[in-house]
């Protein structure tokens, strides 16, 4: 479980991680267009804890596709993190209209045969599009971060996914907070004793998947954290797996069609 820091002010971004550090969090998730690198890279410097224990992953935005955009864009986040080294890179968005994520792709590649960047992976990309990666060659995404929570399940990318060998990380895992009055996410709540958010965040843990839950709530934060040490029962996951509605249920926008904001 890392915690996702969209929404987070830059100004509120480094006390918002040194108390994450200090409740147990060790992974963040952050992106250029966040506008909070700055913020984040101040917390990692001054958290205490080895930087080597620490997994950054920031993005590259839509903006800066193609082989002459991504290293310059790159620079910009490093120098914001104040870091020698990200350990995760991803393309935010493939924006297929631009035509040039597998360019880009390449690009990530060669970061990451420098030694700038332990991993590279995607977000938002549909199995056409890992496919089209896998046909053009290359190192495979480590990892595809895409909106998933129960009412969106997004399982033909889950299974291309799985079938590329690529780990899966839930964006928006509690679906923005949107989805707690659900009668039966109530129900496994008032079943289990557990919070709406601790169930969500435990039915993504026990089916493999990353998390990045954000909240910049104290409580919040220690609550969803402590959803790594529950386990539901196998009826409990059923219901929950029952909940997808398919695009209908989704929150964000198409990623065969999302060019800007
Ligand atoms: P989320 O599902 O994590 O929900 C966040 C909201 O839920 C918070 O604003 C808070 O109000 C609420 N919440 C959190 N914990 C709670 C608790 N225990 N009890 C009650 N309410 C609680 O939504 P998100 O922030 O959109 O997604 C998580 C992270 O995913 C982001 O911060 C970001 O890092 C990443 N993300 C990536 C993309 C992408 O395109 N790759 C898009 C959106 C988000």
């Amino acid at each position: 479980m890392g915690l996702g820091l969209w929404r987070v002010e830059d100004a509120h971004a480094q006390k918002l991680v040194e108390d994450a550090i200090t409740i147990g969090y060790r992974s963040f998730d952050t992106a250029a267009s966040y506008g909070n690198e700055r913020g984040l890279g101040k917390a990692i410097s001054t958290s205490g804890v080895p930087r080597e224990t620490l997994f950054i992953s920031t993005k590259l935005w839509n903006t800066d596709h193609g082989k002459g955009n991504v290293f310059s864009a790159f620079e910009r986040s490093v120098c914001a993190l104040k870091v020698d080294y990200i350990d995760l890179y991803m393309i935010h968005w493939p924006v297929p209209a631009f035509g040039l994520y597998r360019e880009t792709w390449q690009a990530l590649h060669t970061l990451q045969q420098r030694g700038l960047v332990r991993s590279i992976g995607v977000s938002n990309f549909l199995p056409n599009h890992l496919q089209s990666l896998s046909d053009n060659g290359g190192p495979v995404p480590v990892v595809n971060q895409v909106e998933l929570h129960p009412l969106h399940q997004n399982r033909e990318t889950v299974n291309a996914c799985t079938a590329h060998n690529i780990a899966v990380e839930a964006w928006a895992p509690l679906g923005q907070g949107t989805i707690f009055s659900h009668p039966v996410i109530q129900k496994i709540s008032s079943r289990t004793g557990h919070s709406c958010a601790q169930v969500i965040l435990a039915w993504h843990l026990n089916q493999g998947r990353i998390v990045i839950p954000k909240s910049s709530r104290q409580e919040h934060m220690v609550e969803n954290y402590a959803a790594q040490s529950i386990a539901l029962s196998a009826e409990e996951i059923q219901m929950l797996d029952e909940l997808d509605q398919r695009t209908h249920g989704r929150i964000g926008p198409d990623p065969a069609t999302f060019v800007l904001p």
